[in-house]
């Protein structure tokens, strides 16, 4: 395959701006072009400088996100555009998402109908639907991945995020991964079976669900209690928190929230779905009367966040320290402690050895 990157200096083509946000292994910042005055998102991923060291990214790792990307041209799904290469690190040019996450947008309504929410989840729809046409599958869709391109529009643009865990699917040949975070992750996941674009479907249901009622339908106390759920497959729609939904959004996440992936709505059968398309004027307006239980939906979304910062948090004294140990020891000995699992058990510090770990290191 052609090499996808630039060699030069990424400061000759861009002027880099300010950090817009971070994530594990990288910092994403605004960035202007300096021929055209355009601006972009310019990520910047630590590479690994040598087999065997875990500080930052396997090289093949960002080149898989870069090819993966380059392929998927869709109004839902984000642009790359660019990317450059150096020893220590890859630097992504991608196109500029200022919107913020739906899920905080949504917190800052007063009340939001069904039909409101099913317009974005519309468009997370033909996003997938398009993505899973070319058998590439996310495998880490969740609430923090799901972006708006601008706020303050009427009609704002859904953009899906973050391919770090994407995959292009190859016929016939099963494709096995222990990734992702426990409140989202199919139950295939866990049981280490192949996994497909039904995974994602998974997500979407639960996805669906929190955003309609405020609750997550596996979260347990610890992660492992949560795994332990999905796995189970048992969930319940609670009247107080569904007591606004309608019978056919309970219905669409049923057809998804099945243990056997083969069983599932696909995105372009979702599309159909007399929920997402009513196909009856008394359809329709069940829609309409029916709405989201935004108390609920605002105290999940905090938490939510509060959970994100503290998981930051903790990861950065986890680092410092690591810092000191690392002056005493082997490299090899480095990281274990950023291996830790992303957790998202309810309230509780993330504690390592957890089953399930997001750090892209590890997959493959
Ligand atoms: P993770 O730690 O989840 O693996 P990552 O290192 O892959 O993250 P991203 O999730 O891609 O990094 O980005 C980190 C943050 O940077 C995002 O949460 C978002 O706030 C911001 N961000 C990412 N892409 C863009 C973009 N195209 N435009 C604006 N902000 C962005």
């Amino acid at each position: 395959q052609a090499d996808p990157f630039r060699h030069c200096s990424v400061d000759e083509l861009y002027q880099l701006l300010e950090t817009l946000g971070s994530g594990h292994f990288g910092v994403v910042r605004r960035c202007q072009e300096r021929s055209t005055g355009v601006f972009y998102a310019a990520k910047s991923v630590k590479v690994r400088k040598r087999k065997g060291s875990r500080l930052g990214l396997e090289r093949e790792q960002v080149e898989r996100e870069v090819r993966i990307l380059q392929q998927l041209q869709h109004p839902n799904i984000m642009r790359l555009y660019d990317v450059f290469a150096n020893q220590a690190e890859m630097v992504l040019i991608l196109e500029l998402i200022l919107g913020g996450e739906l899920f905080d947008f949504i917190a800052e309504k007063e009340l939001l109908s069904e039909d409101e929410a099913i317009e974005f989840l519309q468009q997370i729809l033909l996003g997938l639907a398009y993505m899973h046409g070319l058998h590439i599958a996310h495998f880490d869709l969740k609430p923090e991945n799901i972006m708006l391109l601008e706020k303050g529009v009427p009609k704002a643009k859904i953009k899906i995020i973050d391919f770090g865990l994407a995959q292009k699917l190859q016929e016939g040949v099963a494709f096995k991964s222990l990734c992702g975070t426990p409140q989202y992750i199919a139950p295939e996941v866990i049981n280490y079976e192949a996994l497909s674009t039904a995974t994602d479907m998974w997500s979407i249901g639960v996805i669906t669900y929190i955003l309609l009622s405020g609750t997550s339908p596996f979260q347990g106390e610890k992660d492992e209690e949560t795994l332990c759920n999905v796995v189970s497959g048992n969930y319940e729609f609670e009247a107080r928190y569904f007591s606004q939904t309608s019978e056919m959004a309970k219905d669409f996440i049923q057809k998804l929230l099945l243990k056997e992936p083969r069983d599932r709505m696909t995105a372009a059968e979702c599309l159909l779905h007399p929920w997402i398309k009513p196909l009856t004027r008394k359809q329709a307006v069940n829609r309409s009367r029916s709405s989201i239980n935004m108390k609920n939906f605002r105290k999940f979304n905090a938490r939510r966040k509060w959970k994100l910062s503290y998981n930051m948090v903790s990861a950065c004294n986890r680092f410092c320290r690591l810092q000191l140990l690392c002056q005493q020891q082997k490299p090899d000995e480095e990281v274990t402690a950023l291996r830790d699992c992303e957790s998202d058990q309810e309230d509780q510090p993330s504690s390592p050895g957890v089953l399930l770990r997001r750090r892209r290191s590890i997959c493959s």
